[in-house]
Formats: C-alpha cells, sequence, structure tokens
C-alpha cells in the first residue's frame, strides 16, 4: 500500500493531510431521480436493478447498469470497458456522479462512482461533503478517503499550529487542525472557504517571507555606487528637454535618484507603456553616472533599436562631455578593438549594445549602472545569467569594484501577482500616462474575408501621407496559404494591390545593415507600406506611421499585439491598429477581444496572465521560486497581499525569525527551501 501512495507522493501522515481534494460532493442530500435536469451534473444514490454488456451495430462495447431511487431510474453507461461487469451487482447501493444526458433513457455517460457498503463506513462516504482525490492505479476514492478520514482522527491533533494566535485573529485565520479537517471533510461550504484561505495564506505566506528575506538581504548590501546628485545638472537635464517630463516620468526619475544615491545597488523596474518616454530616463540615469566618473551600458534586445538609442542618446545629451559608443556587429575589427580598449581604459562612457555587449568579452573600467530596455524580452533567468560576467569582468584587476546599479525597462509591465511574487524583489516604477498630444489609436479585428475594406483604408491613410505597418506571423511560405507570410504579401501589394505605392520588407534574416537602410527609408517616408514579420516589434519610433495591420493576429500573444501596436500612435494623427483574423479557438477570440477593448497595457497584462495562466509563468523552475501546489496566484491574489503583509511585517520585526514564537515559521521556511533561499536576484 505505502508504494502505492508513494506515487502520490504520500510519504508520511502529514502528507496525506495536504494531500487535498480536488473537488466536492455533497452528499448530504441526493437529488431524487425523478428530480433531475439533464444539463446538470448531480449525484444521485441508489441500487443496481440490472446490468449488462451490450454491443454496437459498429462494434462498440457498451457496458450499462440500470439505477433506481425509488423515484426513478437512470442508467450508468460505459464504452469499451466490458470489464466493468464484475465489479457490480444486483442489489448493490450505489453513488453515481456527473452529467445528466437523455437519450432515449435519462442516463450518465462515464460516470464516477462508489460503491457502498451498508455499513457503519458508509458514514465517511455519504451523508456530508464528501472529498473527491485524485487517484492512481490501484486505489479506490473510496479506500483512499477512509485513510484521510482514520489519519485524520488519530493524529491531527498533533499537528503544530505555526502562526502566532495574533496574527491568525487579525486576519480571520482559522486555526491549522480546523482547515486541515474542513479542507477534506467540511462541515458546510462555509468552513470549506475558510479552510481554503487558511491553508492557502500558509503557502503563500512562507512564499512571502522568502521574498522578505530576499529584499531585507538586499538592501543590507551596501557594494553598490553611491553616486552624487548635482541637483544643477538635473535641472539643467530637465530644461534642455524639448518637452515637459509627464508626472510619471518625474516619479520615476526621483525614484532613480533615490537608489542611485544610495550604497545599495539599485535593482529597479521602470514600466511604461510603449511610447510613455522611458528613454529619457535611461539618459538621465547613464548622464548621473557618467557625471560621477563611471561608465553606463545600455543594452537593447536588437540591433535596431540599439542604434536608435545611440542616436537618441547622442542628441539628449548633446549638451554634456561624454564619448557615447555603440558596439554591434558589422564593425571593422579595427573599430571593434578600438571601442573595445575605449570602453576598457575608460575612454568610454556610455557604451550601448545588444547582449553581445555581454557575450563577447567587453570589459569595463568602472560601471556605474547597467541599464537594460525591453527587459521582458531577456527573461528573468537570461537576465541574472547576463549580468553576472558584467559585474566579475568589471570587478577584474581592480580591487573589490563596487557592484554596478541596475534599471530595467519594460513596456510589457508585470502583472501584480508576479510583481509580488517572482519579480518580489524589485522595486517598480510605473508610469502610467502617455505624453500629451498623442493621436489616439483605434483598434478593429476584422475577418479575412473584409481585407478588401482594409486595403481601401491603407490607400485613404496613405493619400493623407501616413504611413503603415503590415506584420505577418512568418517569413515564408510554408504549405498552409491560410497563414500570411511577409515575402507573399511583399509580392501581393507590390506587384498587384499597391503597384502605384512605396512597398517595402523588413525581417530578421536581414543582415542588419540591410534592415537599417529599410527602416532609414521608411523613416524618410521613401517607403509608404512596410511588410514586415516581428522585427518591428520593440521600441522602434516613427510618428508618422498611423496604421498598424496584423495578418494572421490570432498567432500571436496578447502582450506581443499590444507591443506591436504600440508602434502607432506615437506622433499627433488619429491612428488605426486592424487585426486581421478569423480565429475560432476561444483563447484567440478573448485576445481579439481585450485588444479592440483595451489600450491600456496594465490591463492587457493582466488579462494575459489571466488567459495563458499562471501555470505558464510558474512552469519552469527557473526562477528558483517554489511550486504553488494549493493556490492560485491570479484568482487568490487577496491572500497573497495578506500573507505579504504579514511576512514584511514579521522579517521587520524579526529579521533572523529568533523568537520563540516563530520557531515553527522558521522551521517550515527551512524545510520548504533547504538552504536555498534564491529568489529572482537581478544581477
Ligand atoms: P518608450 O517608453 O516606448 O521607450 P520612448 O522613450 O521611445 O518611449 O519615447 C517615445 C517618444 O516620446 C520619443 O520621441 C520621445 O522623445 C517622446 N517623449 C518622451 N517623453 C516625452 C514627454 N514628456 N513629452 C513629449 N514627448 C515625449
Ligand atoms: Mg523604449
Amino acid at each position: 500500500m505505502s508504494r502505492i501512495l508513494a506515487r502520490l507522493s504520500i510519504n508520511t501522515v502529514l502528507d496525506i493531510f495536504y494531500y487535498l481534494p480536488f473537488r466536492y460532493e455533497d452528499r448530504s442530500n441526493f437529488t431524487a431521480i425523478s428530480d433531475l435536469k439533464v444539463g446538470d451534473i448531480a449525484a444521485v444514490k441508489g441500487e443496481v436493478k440490472t446490468l449488462g454488456n451490450v454491443k454496437t451495430k459498429r462494434g462498440i462495447d457498451i457496458f450499462q447498469l440500470a439505477l433506481d431511487d425509488t423515484s426513478g431510474i437512470i442508467y450508468g453507461v460505459w464504452f469499451n470497458q466490458p470489464y466493468l461487469k464484475k465489479f457490480f451487482k444486483p442489489g448493490q447501493k450505489i453513488i453515481m456522479h456527473g452529467k445528466i444526458e437523455r437519450y432515449d433513457k435519462l442516463q450518465i455517460n462515464h460516470p464516477q462512482y462508489e460503491v457502498l457498503k451498508g455499513d457503519e463506513s458508509d458514514s465517511i462516504h455519504v451523508g456530508r461533503i464528501v472529498p473527491i482525490y485524485h487517484l492512481t492505479q490501484d486505489i479506490a476514492q473510496r479506500y483512499l478517503r477512509t485513510i484521510v478520514y482514520r489519519a485524520m482522527s488519530e493524529y491531527l491533533k498533533c499537528t503544530e499550529e505555526m502562526l502566532p494566535t495574533k496574527l491568525l485573529a487579525r486576519n480571520k485565520l482559522v486555526d491549522i487542525n480546523f482547515a486541515l479537517r474542513n479542507i477534506h471533510f467540511p462541515a458546510k461550504d462555509e468552513n470549506l472557504k475558510r479552510a481554503y484561505k487558511r491553508i492557502v495564506f500558509d503557502e503563500f505566506f512562507t512564499l512571502q517571507l522568502a521574498v522578505a528575506l530576499k529584499r531585507k538581504e538586499l538592501s543590507a548590501d551596501k557594494r553598490g555606487v553611491g553616486h552624487i546628485i548635482d541637483k544643477e545638472m538635473a535641472r539643467n537635464f530637465a530644461r534642455n528637454l524639448p518637452f515637459e517630463l509627464t508626472e510619471g516620468q518625474k516619479r520615476a526619475m526621483e525614484s532613480i535618484e533615490g537608489d542611485m544615491k544610495s550604497t545599495r545597488p539599485m535593482n529597479r523596474l521602470i514600466q511604461g507603456d510603449v511610447g510613455s518616454g522611458k528613454t529619457v530616463l535611461a539618459a538621465y540615469a547613464l548622464l548621473l553616472t557618467v557625471g560621477n566618473g563611471n561608465q553606463g551600458a545600455i543594452m537593447a534586445p536588437t540591433e535596431i533599436l540599439a542604434e536608435q538609442h545611440y542616436v537618441t542618446l547622442t542628441r539628449l545629451l548633446m549638451e554634456y562631455d561624454v564619448n557615447i559608443v555603440l558596439l554591434m556587429q558589422g564593425l571593422t575589427p579595427k573599430t571593434k578593438r578600438e571601442t573595445l580598449d575605449d570602453i576598457r581604459g575608460g575612454r568610454a562612457d556610455i557604451i550601448i549594445g545588444t547582449h553581445a555587449l555581454i557575450q563577447e568579452g567587453v570589459e569595463f573600467k568602472n560601471l556605474g549602472i547597467i541599464v537594460i530596455d525591453e527587459q521582458h524580452k531577456f527573461g528573468v533567468s537570461q537576465r541574472a545569467h547576463l549580468l553576472r560576467p558584467v559585474i566579475s569582468k568589471a570587478s577584474n584587476g581592480e580591487s573589490a569594484q563596487a557592484v554596478p546599479d541596475t534599471l530595467l525597462m519594460t513596456a510589457t509591465p508585470i502583472p501584480r501577482t508576479l510583481a509580488l511574487t517572482v519579480y518580489g524583489d524589485l522595486d517598480i516604477s510605473s508610469i502610467k500616462e502617455l505624453p500629451p498630444g498623442r493621436g489616439e489609436i483605434t483598434t478593429y479585428w476584422i475577418s479575412d474575408s473584409e481585407r478588401e475594406k482594409v486595403y481601401n483604408f491603407l490607400r485613404e491613410q496613405i493619400q493623407k501621407k501616413r504611413q503603415a505597418y503590415i506584420v505577418c506571423p512568418r517569413l515564408e511560405e510554408t504549405g498552409s496559404l491560410a497563414v500570411k507570410s511577409a515575402k507573399f504579401m511583399h509580392e501581393e501589394f507590390k506587384e498587384r494591390i499597391f503597384k502605384d505605392l512605396k512597398v517595402g520588407l523588413i525581417h530578421g534574416k536581414m543582415d542588419s545593415s540591410k534592415k537599417e537602410s529599410v527602416m532609414k527609408s521608411f523613416k524618410k517616408g521613401n517607403i509608404d507600406i512596410l511588410v514586415s514579420t516581428v522585427v518591428i516589434e520593440v521600441g522602434i519610433d516613427i510618428p508618422n506611421a498611423s496604421v498598424m495591420v496584423v495578418e494572421n493576429a490570432e498567432r500571436f500573444g496578447l502582450s506581443q499585439l499590444h507591443q506591436l501596436r504600440g508602434r502607432i500612435g506615437r506622433g499627433p494623427y488619429e491612428s488605426y491598429c486592424i487585426l486581421i483574423s478569423d480565429a475560432q479557438k476561444e483563447g484567440a477570440q478573448k485576445r481579439m477581444g481585450a485588444m479592440t477593448e483595451s489600450g491600456d497595457g496594465f490591463e492587457i497584462a493582466e488579462e494575459d496572465l489571466k488567459l495563458r495562466g499562471p501555470g505558464d509563468i510558474f512552469g519552469t523552475r527557473q526562477h528558483g521560486l517554489p511550486e504553488v501546489r494549493f493556490g492560485d496566484v491570479v484568482r487568490d491574489m487577496e491572500i497573497m497581499e495578506l500573507a505579504r503583509k504579514e511576512a514584511f511585517l514579521l522579517i521587520d520585526k524579526d529579521p533572523e525569525l529568533k523568537s520563540y514564537e516563530n520557531r515553527f515559521i522558521k522551521d517550515n521556511l527551512d524545510k520548504r527551501f533547504k538552504g536555498r533561499l534564491g529568489l529572482a536576484r537581478v544581477g
């Protein structure tokens, strides 16, 4: 038996207690068969009258039994399981559960069932709300339920209450005995809710303690660069901008100053929708570090973006004596060597590049800050991995080099749930508004059969001197014509539909100088319609582009679509995002719906998480986060907030969990993390 239980990861009594049911059946009252409604999910109890196997004309085995509860008869029907016959006998009392259907008679197909014994042990299984567990081979529902029940009666009294009474009272949490008993055998629905809340609280509380400890550790880290803030320079910087900073930008700037002043290494994320103006913040942070005699680096996910940053930063920092270098592929060996020398020798102040910045053995003299733009393109573990060599290289030669500040920027806001967990050790600034004077973006979802309309509309816009992007999910045809390829659309437009217009093509397989020249001519207005793959996804700033058409929009993720939409509406013109899709699947339809309903990146990010589910985010172990077994980080957000508040309070008061009162909490934490309290530390 223990071998079978071990397959369910049940090895100890505690494991039994925490082997939670996945659903419950209310067997305190069964529905009378005569009252059943087709379509309902219901449990019925009765006596087996007749049973037997039949074979259909098409050779399918059907086993069926008739169940009688004196009010009526219902059939249990199983396909291709003739062996079931030997499990049942006429006269047996059984329970069946499932969806009520009616063909020529009332029936449940493949019901869940349980045979009652007719003795007192039945009191565990009927006349109450009963737990239903996931099973493995060779173990019956009834048997497992009995094991849980017996374990409870014997040992529940021995479980220790981990949480202090006051904490329980403050948060209206039930004690652990009550919770465990009622999560398995709830006396009523209300108890089940309270039990669930407590058990999920425990789980999230442990998680949040880890986050709180990590943050404590980070804030105690004094190896950072204590920058001196030159107020005059700050004022001057703001004055020289061709625009007034938005409130969100100002707030983020203050937080950056605060972080950079401190000797605690900065670990901040700026999240703000596409076009909210994050680059100017990066420029300020970089200037600040250079003003303090350090180097600053900025890393972008694509070469095009790195080049754009080079142009932007050169313009923004024109007034100052800063040497900005761009490190990228395609430099001549000589230029490259010189650039690397300049970086190593400290003659380069601001270094811009892609992740090649780190991979290609770049040595910094004294790196004060590293800015990572569009950080979501890099991924948590990749980012940490990328940063480590920078830091260790920076400390080469030089003794006791400071840990550089880290500033992350993203246009894909982190949903609140993740901000509290995976990214719980980051400081986050949100820019919620766009600079004034931007044109509205309207989003349409259109079926493929309406594409003529789209073409006419494109023509109108181009007559108004606007430009358009057409994004396709792939570059080349691969058999199915249902998925539009960039090459195909480019041909189609150029040779047929928009013969008279200037149609361009850009894609990821082009070398970067070619890409650059295409983007340049688009920017100059020498291309009206630019057909592309997702290379244009991030960062590109072309205010005159007012239409974004996405082909086979169902092939893109929600945040990706939102990013694409961010390419337009960057100027004063009314802009239009047109999603062409015959999406059939529910998920895709919901994504299209979310896009047409909301233009707010924060809302989109929350919706995206809901649609993809936390499994996607917690699926990989790479963040070092424990798996969430009981709670649902999206649905149980409120419990997460409570747990967070209490965890931070506790760590504040008793950072090392030394007090007697907290001994069980400490034990639990040690057990859960087995000494590896490594959360998603960035840098
Ligand atoms: P993102 O946050 O997407 O990186 P950018 O930094 O590329 O946005 O900014 C988009 C455009 O908005 C740029 O042309 C930039 O000069 C401009 N911009 C930034 N801040 C402001 C502001 N406060 N007012 C007006 N325009 C701004
Ligand atoms: Mg940007």
